[in-house]
């Protein structure tokens, strides 16, 4: 068996913003620990996590119609909105309470509120107002407004109401509390405030390679991209944040829990919007209904962005096929993630989802002109010449196996541990970062069950989550 070089107590595979979430809690509730990010890129959240590669919506609920579904007789279902606007209370606590203490900068530098819009037209106005009644008896949707009237809803959304048919009816709900997060720019704060610290490093352009079992832990293989050299890390605690990568490294590990998982990538593209003055007339994120046989993630938006301090504007995303796990992965990423443990739920979840599929290549082969019409349902008087396809982040969907021989694609995010605790892997892409401090405190909670129990951790944590200890008590 190798031997390590060095001894550590928390390796974080990645430095997106799960391990810096992750890092962070972990420092908050045990100061002593001494923890490594690998990352091998030679920059922190350059794959998902980055501005650009994701929509930047903080999920609340708020607009994205997929977390509503609509049910046999009518209504709607709303627990899932509520449930993702719970936790995205958690994430914003945390960061305000960072922002407070002076260990994230300003909010600014990576929060904007943003009106979060959802825009429906024709038969799906009456799935809207049911949904719109249904939701505001929640409190944490006590603000949500309601409109079919074209001119208040012009006054909310001009890009989206001009030179639309005026026959047409129209719905919308607007909360305008919703917020734009960069998720990279926060993931960059965060690390560079615990990297600050003793005991926290971050190694870049560093890829893990390989991880075994170990005496009281695991042994990283790690290669130094630019010189090639090779060393092997001991950690008691393993995290794998590794995004596309995850399921990879988690296979590597060896844990029968891992098994009978598979992926499903699904690459994504914007139209970014060039006019400064189209940019100036929108300010709102607005979602609308996924077209049939889309995947959920998939629903158009239109989207004011905060980027590097500027205002910008996107439409998309545009789904579409891959083979690659990440933006910097490789072509052979799909083909290298099957084997005789996972084949039957892959070929099953493939054969269950012909319609995706369908969607997917149908994407793929839009033209410039066919992705303009389509943004023209959001925008009519859209002029393709304002804007540029900007290409987004990779979405690994999770593919599980049902235990009988078939299998399941997921649109959620799913946190895998070994049994003992001293694994963990986050798979999955939606909600995904905006709910990444409910996700880490699951993580934690499930890996570290004696001290999250401990009364020491959890006034540590109730520091700088007080809604939890409210929760908790009441
Ligand atoms: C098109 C799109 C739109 C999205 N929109 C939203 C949104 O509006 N709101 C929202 O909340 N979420 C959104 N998401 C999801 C969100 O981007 C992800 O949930 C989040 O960024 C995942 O963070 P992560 O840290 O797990 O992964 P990543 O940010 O991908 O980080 C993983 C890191 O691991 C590194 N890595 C991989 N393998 C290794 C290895 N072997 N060794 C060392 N390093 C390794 C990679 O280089 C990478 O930097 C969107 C995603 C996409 C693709």
């Amino acid at each position: 068996m190798a031997t390590a070089d060095a001894h550590i107590d928390v390796a974080l595979i990645g430095a997106g913003v799960m391990s810096a979430t992750l890092a962070t809690l972990l420092r908050k509730l045990d100061r002593g620990l001494r923890m490594v990010a690998y990352e091998r890129l030679d920059r922190a959240a350059a794959e998902s996590s980055d501005a650009w590669n994701n929509a930047g919506t903080g999920h609340s609920g708020f607009c994205e119609l997929n977390y509503t579904p609509e049910r046999a007789d009518g209504s709607v279902d709303c627990d899932k909105a509520i449930h993702i606007a719970t936790q995205f209370q958690h994430s914003l606590e945390l960061w305000r309470s960072l922002v407070a203490a002076g260990e994230l900068p300003a909010e600014a530098t990576f929060l904007r509120e943003m009106p979060h819009i959802s825009f429906v037209t024709g038969a799906d106005v009456p799935y809207l107002r049911a949904r719109a009644e249904t939701l505001v008896r929640s409190p944490l949707f006590h603000d949500l407004e309601y409109s079919e009237d074209r001119g208040r809803i012009a006054g909310w959304i001009p890009l989206v109401m001009d030179g639309r048919p005026a026959v047409e009816p129209v719905a919308a709900t607007r909360v305008g509390r919703g917020t734009d997060v960069n998720f990279g720019a926060l993931t960059r704060s965060l690390i560079n405030w615990i990297d600050d610290e003793a005991g926290f490093g971050i190694r870049l352009g560093r890829e893990v390679r390989d991880i075994h079992r170990a005496d009281d832990g695991w042994l990283l293989d790690i290669k130094q991209l630019d010189t090639g050299d090779e060393r092997t890390v001991h950690a008691k605690f393993v995290f794998i944040g590794a995004g596309g990568y995850s399921l990879k490294l988690l296979e590597q590990s060896g844990i029968p829990e891992a098994r009978g998982y598979g992926a499903f990538p699904v690459s994504g593209q914007w139209l970014r919007c060039t006019s400064r003055e189209v940019i100036e007339r929108h300010h709102a994120k607005v979602y609308g209904k996924a077209a049939a046989g889309a995947p959920p993630m998939s629903v158009p938006h239109l989207d004011t962005r905060w980027i590097d301090g500027r205002r910008e504007l996107l439409f998309g995303p545009y789904a579409g096929i891959t083979t690659k796990f990440l933006k910097a992965g490789s072509w052979l990423d799909l083909l290298g993630s099957i084997g005789i443990h996972n084949i039957r739920p892959m070929l099953s979840a493939g054969i269950d989802n012909v319609g995706l599929t369908r969607y997917l290549v149908g994407q793929a082969l839009l033209s410039a002109d066919e992705r303009v019409e389509l943004l023209r349902r959001y925008y009519p008087s859209a002029r393709g010449d304002d804007w540029e396809l900007q290409i987004a982040g990779l979405r690994v969907q999770i593919i599980k196996s049902d235990g009988h021989g078939g299998g399941e694609l997921k649109f959620g995010t799913e946190v895998v541990t070994s049994a003992d605790g001293t694994l963990a892997a986050l798979l999955g892409a939606s909600p995904g970062a905006s709910t990444a401090v409910s996700i880490m405190l699951e993580l934690i909670a499930r890996c570290f069950p004696e001290k999250w129990a401990s009364s020491a951790w959890q006034s540590r944590l109730h520091a700088w989550l007080p809604s939890l200890a409210t929760t908790t008590s009441g």
